[in-house]
């Protein structure tokens, strides 16, 4: 997505998972003028907000009486990507391994990492798109069958088949509905999990919303040429022409391989830190949902994981600045 054209150098840090904690950390990481790489296995910034209500109104972020999860996203971006640091979006971490000189490597489904300090803000894990189980899908993926949306531009002009109905199906009907020729969205219930603001504008928009309909099967010659429909009371079937399908069926969430580093865990759930938010491995620290404290019963909330992904950035810091201070000083009192 963005880099500073340092991609194969070490980074002083690399941080696991852009949700609010990785996205906040980078940017303190930034200000202390650290060579930060962020690496989340979602085509997206943003953790749960994007993955998991990207349309809601947060009320408990300081400084925001209220505010979307989407625009909290866009605002910490804007913030972070100040320092422009190397994002590597739709990359999964799957290894980390210490180095015969003491840095550290990543290892994810699409290379390696090199870093001499390692901040995992992984959340409650990779989130990655649930999958039709079809075989006969497969061919299609990228092929007009889409389980994200990576440029709304590619979509231009198209007829355009949504299935689901949360809040990404109903954002992406919206927000492509005057790009695409036409957009039909279908969802197997009567009732949408959207939030409500939203279906009402999707049902008074020129988008076709067909319930209780799920998809059957695409056809096409390579690519996606038609979309094979059905009523799930009636079962009647029907074929329409599309240029192309997207699939928002929610996410697959997993802790996976991190488990394995030989972090001690609190549970299954949380990778113990101490309160300079450091793991038992030397280097390695982690904030946000996924870290917690043993004795003391974790608050997996955003404000919180804020607060411990600045702390544990600024005792990285000093970690790889022996004798430096932790304290950053104030950002008002910099020129930036
Ligand atoms: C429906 C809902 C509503 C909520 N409402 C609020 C609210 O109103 N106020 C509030 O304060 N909090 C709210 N929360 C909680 C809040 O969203 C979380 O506390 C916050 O997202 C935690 O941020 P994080 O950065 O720690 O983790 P996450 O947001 O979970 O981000 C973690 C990221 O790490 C990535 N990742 C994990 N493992 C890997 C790996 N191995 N490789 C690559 N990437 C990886 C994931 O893909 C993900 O993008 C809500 C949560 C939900 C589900």
């Amino acid at each position: 997505m963005h880099s500073n054209g340092n991609g194969n150098g070490i980074c002083d840090v690399t941080i696991i998972g852009a949700g609010p904690a990785g996205l906040f950390g980078a940017f303190y990481a930034g200000l202390r003028e650290l060579k930060v790489k962020i690496v989340d296995a979602l085509d997206e910034p943003g953790g749960q907000l994007a993955a998991l209500y990207p349309e809601k109104f947060i009320y408990d972020v300081p400084g925001y009486p209220r505010i979307i999860a989407r625009d909290l996203v866009k605002c910490l971006v804007d913030q972070t990507m100040m320092w422009k640091p190397i994002m590597s979006l739709g990359e999964r971490v799957q290894n980390l391994n210490r180095n015969p000189d003491g840095t550290l490597t990543l290892v994810s489904n699409r290379g390696e990492h090199h870093s001499r300090s390692v901040l995992i803000c992984g959340g409650v894990g990779a989130f990655t798109p649930k999958k039709l189980p079809s075989p006969e899908f497969v061919p299609y993926e990228n092929k007009g069958l889409y389980y994200s949306v990576k440029e709304k531009s590619a979509f231009r002009g198209k007829n355009l088949l949504i299935v689901g109905g949360g809040d990404s199906a109903v954002d992406w009907a919206l927000n492509l509905k005057d790009y695409a020729r036409h957009v039909t969205l279908i969802h197997r219930r009567d009732q949408f999990r959207a939030v409500q603001s939203a279906v009402t504008e999707l049902m008074h928009s020129d988008v076709e919303v067909k319930t209780p309909y799920e998809l059957k099967a695409v056809g096409g010659n390579s690519q996606v040429q038609t979309a094979t429909i059905f009523d799930n009371r009636t079962k009647e079937e029907m074929t329409i022409p599309v240029d192309a399908v997207i699939l928002t069926l929610g996410f697959n969430v997993d802790l996976g391989p991190i488990k394995e580093w030989g972090l001690d865990m609190i549970g299954t759930r949380y990778i113990k830190v101490n309160r300079k938010m450091e793991t038992n491995i030397p280097g390695v620290y982690a904030a946000g949902d996924i870290g917690a404290e043993e004795g003391i019963e974790p608050l997996n909330l955003i404000a919180v994981a804020f607060s411990q992904a600045c702390m544990a950035v600024n005792y990285m810091y000093q970690y790889l600045n022996p004798g430096a201070k932790a304290f950053p000083g104030h950002s008002s009192e910099k020129k930036l």
